[in-house]
């Protein structure tokens, strides 16, 4: 195994609010990620590199060894699965909430309830939970076009201020689960670089105590 620490960030909105929270732990790409069209950065810290892949692409690279660690929304793993992750520090960015939504005052038309959503393992789980039967038809964009075009009952979408819902004629009903984006560590790497990445989580933490204003170290 190489020394060298990979961190695979999550690309989009997620990395927005990554990047402060990294220079907050004293980790700063070495060039402007924005402004490169390059997805493997150096960083100020001679063992630590960054790839920039798309969210959902986040686990996978963690779970198989190719980055020792990843920043991810929680929905991604949840979707994803955890086998071979740890998760050892919520970070405390990116909040939202994972949710059911449909039309506003709309009533199911379905017998087996049509959801549309990109989270189908989660939307599966949830409705044989709640005991419904339900059909999940997986989209990749715009669930919100799903119940207006008569595709689905309902989609599970992530849900932040709502608006994306409002301006669509939609409402927020069930909540599936609070969203925050999360730190993951591949296994084998926290037992092989344990000594390297110990402290590097340490300062993760630290910095997300300081901005949420506990003494760092608790
Ligand atoms: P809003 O209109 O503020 O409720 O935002 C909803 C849309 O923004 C959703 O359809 C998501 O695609 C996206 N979104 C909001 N917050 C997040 C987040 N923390 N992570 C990923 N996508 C998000």
């Amino acid at each position: 195994m190489s020394k060298q620490l990979i961190l695979a960030l999550s690309k989009g909105r997620i990395l927005e609010e990554t990047l402060p929270l990294l220079a907050d732990a004293g980790i700063e790409p070495a060039e402007d990620l924005g402004k490169s069209r390059k997805l493997l950065f150096d960083t100020n810290l001679e063992d630590v590199k960054l790839v920039v892949i798309r969210a959902t692409d986040v686990p996978t690279y963690v779970q198989m060894g190719a980055a020792d660690l990843g920043v991810a929304g929680k929905d991604v793993l949840l979707e994803h699965g955890a086998e071979g992750l740890y998760e050892p520090l919520d970070l405390e960015i990116a909040g939202c909430r994972l949710m059911t939504a449909g039309i506003t005052g709309a009533v199911p038309v379905h017998a087996r309830r049509r959801v549309a959503t990109k989270f189908v393992n989660v939307a599966r789980r949830y409705y044989a939970e709640q005991g419904i039967q339900a059909e999940v038809i997986k989209l990749y964009g715009a669930m919100e076009l799903a119940p207006l075009m008569n595709l689905a009952d309902e989609i599970v979408d992530i849900v932040d201020t709502g608006n994306t819902l409002r301006a669509n004629g939609m409402e927020p009903r069930e909540l599936i689960a609070d969203i925050s984006t999360r730190l993951v560590v591949n296994k084998a790497s926290m037992t092989m670089k344990h000594a390297r990445l110990k402290p590097l989580i340490g300062r993760l933490r630290d910095a997300v105590a300081t901005r949420r204003g506990a003494p760092a170290g608790e």
